[in-house]
């Protein structure tokens, strides 16, 4: 089963997501628990979590088709002591929204060096950040997006996830989310079927897929191996049809959240329903 959909807004509470994820065509939705770009935010309170819960049954919604998105704030493998501390707390907390509200995983970007530290040493520490969120928590899964690698920024190769998830103590709680954007800015090929081949069995040698827990469907402007992150509508930038019909063909891709970020939200019923005849 392939479970498509698109981050869509939780203005006015987390328990309006299913409602506006249905509205548009979705069996997979994305959300922020939390305002993205604060440090903190109240509580969800009891309400609230019980009108998600409700929603979710209601337009049919269970485990795997929910993708929450953590704050841009959070750096798990910060160079400094404190500011470290900070991001870890930040990141338990989502983990624990998550959690109340019943959703299986938690996708995060992993951090950044900052230029201070080396990439392994930053590496090292995401894992042990998540260890500490694991221990905290129960029931979700820790789930690392690769990145386009802009800055100073960690995660870009397969082998980066690979070493975080070799850190972590219970890997049944750690998985990964591929999005295709910033894998072709990484400079991993998705242009072409035989593109697509050789890039996911070298996901599947370096990481495996049994780690895969989510996708983002994203088109990209820039060029291949830019390492510059810039979404743009399916089929209108680089990477093109071809790309999300091999992943809408592919089993290994089922019973997880394929997730479009595309810019245009007017455009996300389209792209939802030209996704879905890929299915066939
Ligand atoms: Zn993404
Ligand atoms: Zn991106």
């Amino acid at each position: 089963m392939k479970y498509i959909g698109a981050h869509v807004s939780a203005a006015g509470g987390v328990e309006n997501t299913p409602e506006r994820a249905h509205q548009i065509g979705a069996t997979a939705f994305a959300l922020f628990t939390k305002n993205q770009r604060q440090w903190s935010s109240a509580p969800l309170t009891e309400p609230s979590v019980a009108a998600f819960r409700e929603a979710c049954a209601k337009f049919g919604f269970g485990a795997g088709q929910i993708l929450p998105h953590d704050s841009y704030l959070i750096n798990l493998g910060h160079p400094a002591e404190a500011e470290l501390a900070k991001s870890r707390a930040a990141f338990t907390d989502e983990m624990r929204r998550a959690e109340i509200l019943g959703i299986d995983r938690l996708n995060f970007h992993p951090g950044s060096t900052l230029g201070v530290i080396s990439v392994e040493e930053c590496l090292d520490r995401i894992a042990e950040s998540i260890n500490l969120a694991l221990e905290a928590t129960r029931g979700v899964t820790a789930v690392i997006e690769n990145t386009a690698g802009q800055g100073s920024g960690v995660g870009f190769r397969f082998e980066h996830l690979a070493r975080i998830i070799a850190g972590v103590t219970d890997r049944s709680r750690v998985g990964v989310c591929l999005d295709t954007c910033h894998t072709l800015a990484a400079g991993y090929d998705l242009r072409s079927v035989a593109a697509c081949e050789a890039t996911f069995d070298e996901f599947g040698q370096v990481i495996g897929f049994e780690y895969l827990r989510g996708m983002h469907l994203n088109d990209t402007l820039k060029l291949f191996g830019s390492r510059v992150d810039r979404h743009a509508p399916l089929g209108e930038g680089v990477i093109g049809w071809d790309c999300f019909r091999y992943i809408m063909g592919d089993g290994r891709f089922d019973g997880m959240p394929l997730v479009l970020e595309t810019p245009d939200e007017s455009r996300w019923p389209a792209e939802i329903a030209a996704l879905k005849e890929l299915v066939g």
